[in-house]
């Protein structure tokens, strides 16, 4: 459903602040989640994870409270991380950018927690270079229930998606075979790779994570996906290492570059996020470049 006028950007504005709360609460699940002895739900509140003291709720609103406390804890001054506000201003835009696209629809509710599952995983996996199972794997289930109950030509490909559609086929067992083409396609690539790399080097290239990261990516957005992302993250990836050497940062003492460890989570889920909204508009200039 898509709302315009007034009512539509009022809409978009509780959007928009519901988003910083979800964000709020990622925050909690980014902490947590990978660190043993802590639940997502217990303690209840907030707590300073330098000085232990719990936090007030008047110190915990999205972005204001960051920015009114200048980035330190009101009882122990140490520094809190610029995280907190990038990972709820994120969540908020997210929902904003989703919220234009989709409208208050299934679509939107499954893209947006695919979204938040893909900025939890890259803050836990820059952060600590493990990807948690609890993000993943119960979140296949969301992207096949969503290509199966709101079908879209963008998990098959169009090409597909309208062959098989004037072959008689059903809508949702066409995006539901894309999206299950996408997972394996995903899963099985990096899996290959990591196999590869082990044998040739003698040590783990990639994480274990990442394989069922890259199907999840593929669940979601389908198997035409999965390459684009692929190389798309390659690319941010490269980027990224060329720019820490560049401000003279991550050069292990060994001077070698690629002997220190690079989460690779972080550029597929910034890629497969690129993707998620401009891939159309990438794939459209593309042809037409071929075309010309
Ligand atoms: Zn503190």
């Amino acid at each position: 459903m898509h709302f315009t006028g007034a009512s539509g950007a009022a809409l978009s504005v509780l959007v928009f602040l519901a988003g910083l709360a979800v964000g709020s609460f990622l925050n909690v699940v980014i902490y947590r989640l990978p660190r043993e002895g802590l639940s997502v739900t217990r303690p209840r509140r907030s707590f300073c994870p330098v000085c232990r003291n719990r936090i007030p709720w008047h110190d915990n609103i999205p972005v204001l409270s960051w920015i009114a406390l200048r980035g330190r804890c009101r009882s122990c001054r140490s520094p809190i991380s610029f995280r907190y506000p990038l990972v709820e201003l994120l969540c908020g835009t997210l929902a904003l950018s989703l919220f234009a696209v989709e409208g208050l629809s299934l679509r939107f509710a499954c893209f947006y927690y695919f979204s938040i599952t893909l900025t939890a995983v890259a803050f836990i996996d820059l952060e600590l270079m493990v990807i948690p199972d609890l993000l993943v794997w119960p979140t296949y289930l969301l992207g096949f229930l969503c290509a199966g109950l709101s079908p879209s030509p963008l998990t098959s490909g169009l090409y597909l998606w309208e062959r098989l559609l004037s072959d008689g086929w059903a809508p949702a067992v066409i995006s539901l075979g894309g999206a299950a083409a996408g997972f394996v396609l995903g899963f099985l690539s990096l899996y290959a790779a990591s196999k590869a790399y082990r044998l040739w080097r003698g040590r783990e290239g990639l994480g274990d994570g990442d394989p069922p990261l890259l199907g999840l990516i593929g669940s979601f957005l389908g198997w035409t996906a999965v390459y684009p992302v692929l190389l798309l993250s390659s690319l941010i990836g490269l980027l990224a290492v060329f720019a820490m050497l560049f401000a003279g940062k991550g050069l292990p003492a060994s001077g070698k570059v690629g002997a220190a460890p690079i989460p690779f989570g972080p550029f597929l889920a910034l890629a497969a996020l690129i993707w998620m909204f401009y891939g159309e508009a990438v794939k459209g200039w593309y042809f037409a470049l071929l075309g010309a």
